[in-house]
């Protein structure tokens, strides 16, 4: 039998559930297997054709904790080093796609349970395993699915989910996170109207090219409203301390403080957009010939905001650049989600993270500027934490092989992902 984290992840990279199409059944199939070897009974839920959603419970009892993961991956692409799908174990590696996203977290939460349904641990409790289908493509066949159909199969008092951060060495410290949110969406489709005429008397005419280069070349100088929410304040707070920077956090002087985060340039630059909405127009169409001055133009902008903003926030920020000569179409909103630091599921989280990683490292909040199945979660009443949870002396740049190439995960972090989650369990269900 498959006994080890990194065997159970190798297995899992081998089954191919890149999404489209998903398969995940493939998963289910694998999870029913492993786990009715031990005796724990499991139920797989269907969306749609192969699209299956794998759900196990141990013990019984009115509190309860979900571990949630999700099955799919997203495609290999090109320039790998190694087969993305072989789950070749080497050197203290395990090499492939979902290695970071999500099949580690799964592979390490169902050795968890395995464990321990194996020491034959009662709890006094009912522990929720979930590996669900769909999250990279949004989850309509996954968690979205399972609220909208049977939550009470997944309801629980809290869960554990992906998201977290990576941890980082400052100065020495190792910084672990827990995710306590996420930004929302709130992408928008901007719009100007012209008047059409021949390309070479553009005078008779209206451009509306022109219009929006204009448009976009003011919501280029866009300052965003620095919106400090607790967690992130304590987050800065503490890793200036760290750093040794004895200046008092302040919306003024936030960009400032955050430079002197050296380390590492993609977290910095996550940090700050943890302070603000950020406004990126990425997509611009307008015109269709040389010679013909165009009548109509369109902007694509992803916007994401901070939890405490809405819809209605957006669209006054979008109006008092873009005055009324722009028209601005909402689409795709998403609002952000957020679960507080301030309960005792943060803080259990916190204390166990320290019993496993060691008294001497710190853990921080910290919000995610994308989203993951948490949402549903979060935003059917479920508090939700997401763990990026990682052995000391992890190679930290295996963190950007996630949706990238190479992707990867070192053993020893599968372990302590696993005995966190075990003690964790056991904590809260005892
Ligand atoms: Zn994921």
């Amino acid at each position: 039998m498959t006994v080890n984290p990194e065997h159970i992840l190798a297995d899992l990279i081998r089954l191919n559930t890149v999404n489209p199409p998903g398969n995940e059944n493939r998963v289910a199939g694998y999870l029913r297997d492993l786990f009715n070897s031990v005796g724990i009974s499991s139920e797989i839920i269907e969306s749609e054709t192969n699209r299956a959603n794998f759900i196990a419970k141990l013990g019984s009892g009115s509190k309860r904790l979900l571990f949630l993961s999700h099955s799919d991956v997203v495609p290999a692409g090109d320039g790998w080093d190694f087969d993305p799908f072989s789950g070749e174990i080497k050197n203290g590696v395990v090499y492939g796609r979902g290695a970071l996203d999500c099949k580690g977290l799964m592979a390490a939460q169902v050795h968890a349970a395995l464990r321990l349904a194996g020491e034959g641990v009662s709890l006094n409790g009912t522990l929720i395993f979930a590996a669900t289908a769909d999250e990279e493509k949004g989850g309509a066949f996954g968690v979205k699915y399972l609220m909208e159909n049977c939550p009470e199969k997944i309801r629980a008092d809290f869960a554990v989910n992906e998201g977290g951060e990576e941890p980082l060495i400052i100065n020495g410290q190792m910084i672990y996170f827990i995710q306590v949110g996420e930004k929302g969406t709130a992408w928008s489709t901007l719009r100007s109207r012209g008047k059409s005429c021949h390309g070479s008397i553009p005078t008779l005419g209206e451009n509306a090219v022109v219009k929006m280069v204009r448009a976009l070349n003011a919501l280029a100088d866009y300052k965003a409203e620095i919106k400090l929410i607790p967690e992130v304040s304590l987050l800065i707070e503490e890793l200036m301390r760290i750093k040794g920077v004895k200046e008092p956090l302040t919306e003024d002087n936030v960009d400032r403080l955050l430079n002197c985060i050296e380390e590492d340039e993609g977290f910095r630059e996550t940090l700050r957009a943890m302070t603000r909405m950020t406004v990126s127009p990425n997509v611009i169409e307008g015109g269709s010939k040389t010679n013909v001055v165009p009548e109509s133009c369109s902007a694509e902008v992803d916007i994401r905001i901070l939890p405490g903003q809405d819809q209605e926030y957006v669209l006054l920020e979008l109006q008092r650049y873009l005055g009324n000569e722009i028209e601005i179409e909402a689409n795709n909103y998403a609002a952000p989600t957020f679960s507080t630091a301030q309960s005792s599921y943060y803080r259990l989280i916190e204390s166990v993270t320290k019993e496993v990683a060691g008294p001497d490292i710190n853990c921080l909040p910290h919000i995610s500027t994308g989203a993951t199945d948490s949402r549903f979660l979060r935003n059917a009443g479920i508090p939700a934490y997401g763990i990026g949870h990682m052995a000391r002396g992890f190679e930290s740049e295996a963190r950007n092989t996630v949706h990238g190439k190479n992707e990867r995960i070192d053993v020893a972090s599968l372990h302590l992902k696993s005995e966190f989650l075990v003690k964790l369990a056991k904590k809260y269900l005892s």
